[in-house]
């Protein structure tokens, strides 16, 4: 079964993000626990929590079909260690929420190493952040998102992915969520069934699908291994429908939230409505 849907908005309140998702047809949903752009924020009340979850369970969305995602200010992988530390903290906070609110999964940016670490040395420090956050949890995955690798930002290639996962020591804990967009951008190509088939294929060698917890579908304003993160509406980008349709159509991809970040809001019930066909589901 294919999950689609995208990441809406949790303004007034986290329970508004099952509705919202709801209203525009989707299965699937993304959303944000707290203010991303802030580092504080109020903890989440019991209200909010049961309502929350009631929402949730009203319209059949359970926890394997919704990927929270994490504040944009973290970094598990900073040079300096009281920031470092900052965005641990941050971290676990984020998780415990998504615990609290019943979800399994928490989407997060692996980090950068801002000129100041080398990449490896970065990865084993995100991975270290990651260790020590799952010792402080229970219930959440950590999901480590890939990225389109700009500026000093790692997970644009497999092999960080691989390695992160390779030093975090609880398994069945860590998991990845690959974006079509930062896929491409950072140099695998994703144009036609053919290309899908070899990228994927080395995904499969490098990581392996039994780590694919989630996909964010975007297609992309900026070219094939451009390394410039600038997400665009499906079929209106460099890398067409052509991918989307490989996606919805094979298995690997069943049971993960399948989620939308792309940049025209309007245009996400159509998009679902698209993406169900290619899937084979009525709708
Ligand atoms: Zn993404
Ligand atoms: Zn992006």
């Amino acid at each position: 079964m294919k999950y689609i849907g995208a990441h809406v908005s949790a303004s007034g309140g986290v329970f508004n993000a099952p509705l919202n998702a709801v209203e525009i047809g989707a299965t699937a949903f993304a959303l944000f626990t707290k203010n991303q752009k802030q580092w504080k924020s109020s903890p989440l009340s019991e209200e909010v929590i049961s309502k929350f979850k009631e929402n949730c369970q009203q319209h059949q969305l359970n926890p394997k079909q919704i990927l929270p995602h994490d504040s944009y200010l973290i970094n598990l992988g900073h040079p300096e260690a009281e920031k470092l530390e900052k965005s641990r903290n941050a971290f676990i906070d984020e998780l415990q929420r998504c615990q609290q609110l019943g979800l399994i999964y928490l989407n997060f940016h692996p980090g950068s190493h801002l000129r100041q670490l080398s990449e490896t040395d970065c990865l084993s420090r995100i991975a270290e952040s990651i260790n020590l956050a799952l010792q402080q949890t229970s219930s959440v995955t950590a999901v480590i998102e890939n990225t389109a690798g700009q500026g000093s930002n790692l997970g644009y290639r497999f092999e960080h992915l691989a390695q992160i996962i390779e030093e975090v020591e609880d398994k069945d804990r860590v998991g990845v969520c690959l974006d079509t967009c930062h896929t491409f951008v950072s140099g695998y190509d994703l144009r036609g069934a053919e290309a899908c088939e070899k990228t994927f294929a080395e995904f499969e060698q490098v990581v392996g699908f039994k780590y694919l917890r989630g996909m964010h579908i975007n297609d992309s304003k900026t070219p094939y291994e451009s390394r410039v993160d600038r997400h665009a509406p499906l079929g209106a980008g460099e890398i067409g429908w052509d991918c989307f349709a490989y996606i919805m159509a094979d298995s690997r991809f069943d049971g993960i939230p399948l989620i939308l970040e792309t940049t025209k809001p309007e245009l996400w019930p159509e998009e679902i409505a698209q993406l169900k066909r290619l899937a084979g589901l009525a709708e």
